[in-house]
């Protein structure tokens, strides 16, 4: 379906050279997906479908597409492939209403509900009980949750240069607005500086993640993690229509928006939770964006009568990135989740933290620190091992 009315002749001083030379004399060709075909300028909404509901109804993943007049990149921004995350469906929204396909230099693909069976019930997982983000790239012929990966290869990865896929936290959890990439890849870096989210964590693609297989296929892929699960978090939002624009500006697209340049991003190379020592009710000592210094209580659990059962100290100076939003806590629950200070660096340009040595490849490595000698703390995990499911 179409949306916007037919781009309007150009003015016979119009447009500026350098228009000119970008879109050149022959009009740009049209861009095909799914059974979408978009002339250049124009912007249309159409559906990748995928299988059935158990019902027998169609289903499909919605998708929006603007296709500039002008040449440049594909970029593809992404949401819900976590179906309870539904704050980038939001961020979608408003970028998509910034944006004019008669200005924009290139393509920019939206998809704002890819885990659409999730998302129909809050949930974080498909009916099968996978998470698609570890599905990726999936197959034709697999699991559910294959196939819907297998489809967003297909039609939306293979067709572009860059990719967005946006998150929240979950399971009553918040977060800080950040960016999440593998910041040893100096394009990523780029993009993740340019993004301006408060923070940007170094993060190695986890495997059957998007961000996986859209680095293994070639594209340069962000994650984008800010707000709470069912929830739309202002915060969050506006930090991530923000970043985007000027992501699309870094690409030179041309998007439309004129964004201010971002704050110093803070990045660092690793993070960790720190949980409860005992159940009870938590209090938190700390809210997103504190900074931390090692030893410092981040939160107290109490019993129900207010009797004090344990401290959470920080474990090494840091900022606070995520934290519980559920005032009970059993022995063991993540209660604060804090980026390591001490590898923070202030926006050095496109080299990594000078004297920091790469990080191990906690991928597969479950970072449970059995030798941590302080009663009140625990190092659990680091952003990319699994399961806690704030995890991209
Ligand atoms: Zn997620």
């Amino acid at each position: 379906m179409t949306e916007d009315p037919p781009p309007a002749p150009p003015l016979s001083s119009d447009p500026a050279p350098t228009r000119r030379r970008r879109s050149g004399l022959r009009r740009r060709p049209p861009f095909r997906i799914g059974d979408l075909e978009v002339r250049a300028g124009r912007r249309e909404t159409g559906e990748l479908p995928v299988p059935r509901l158990v019902t027998g109804t169609r289903i499909s993943l919605p998708l929006r597409v603007v296709h500039g007049r002008h040449e440049g990149p594909t970029i593809w921004i992404s949401s819900s492939i976590h179906g309870d995350e539904i704050g980038g469906v939001e961020i979608i929204r408003r970028v998509n209403e910034d944006l004019d396909p008669r200005s924009l230099a290139g393509t920019v693909i939206m998809v704002p509900i890819v885990n659409v069976h999730g998302f129909l019930v809050g949930d974080r997982y498909l009916p099968d009980r996978r998470d698609l983000n570890r599905s990726f790239p999936g197959s034709a012929t697999g699991s559910l949750a294959s196939r819907i990966a297998h489809v967003f290869m297909e039609e939306v990865v293979a067709r572009s240069d860059v990719g967005i896929d946006l998150h929240t936290g979950s399971d009553h959890r918040t977060n800080l607005p950040q960016v999440r990439g593998d910041l040893d890849d100096p394009r990523t870096r780029d993009l993740a500086e340019a993004f301006g989210a408060p923070v940007m964590l170094h993060a190695r693609v986890r495997d059957g993640s998007l961000r996986a297989a859209g680095t293994a296929a070639g594209k340069t892929v962000l994650l984008f993690e800010g707000g709470e699960a069912l929830r739309f978090d202002p915060q969050a939002i506006t930090a991530g229509v923000d970043g985007i624009h000027r992501v699309l500006a870094r690409l030179d697209m041309d998007s439309g928006v004129e964004v201010a340049p971002p704050p110093v991003p803070v990045a660092s190379r690793k993070s960790a939770w720190i949980r409860a020592r005992r159940s009870g009710i938590v209090s938190l000592d700390v809210a997103l964006g504190d900074r931390v210094a090692k030893g410092e209580r981040v939160a107290v659990v109490h019993d129900s009568l207010g009797r004090r059962l344990s401290q959470a100290r920080a474990r090494f100076d840091g900022i606070i990135i995520g934290h519980t939003q559920h005032p009970l806590g059993h022995q063991g629950d993540a209660l604060v989740h804090v980026a390591r200070i001490a590898d923070l660096d202030e926006h050095d340009g496109a080299d990594g933290p000078p004297g920091v040595p790469p990080a191990p490849d906690r991928t597969t490595e479950p970072t449970s620190d059995p030798r941590t000698t302080d009663p009140d703390t625990t190092t659990d995990r680091t952003t990319t091992d699994r399961p806690e499911p704030d995890s991209p």
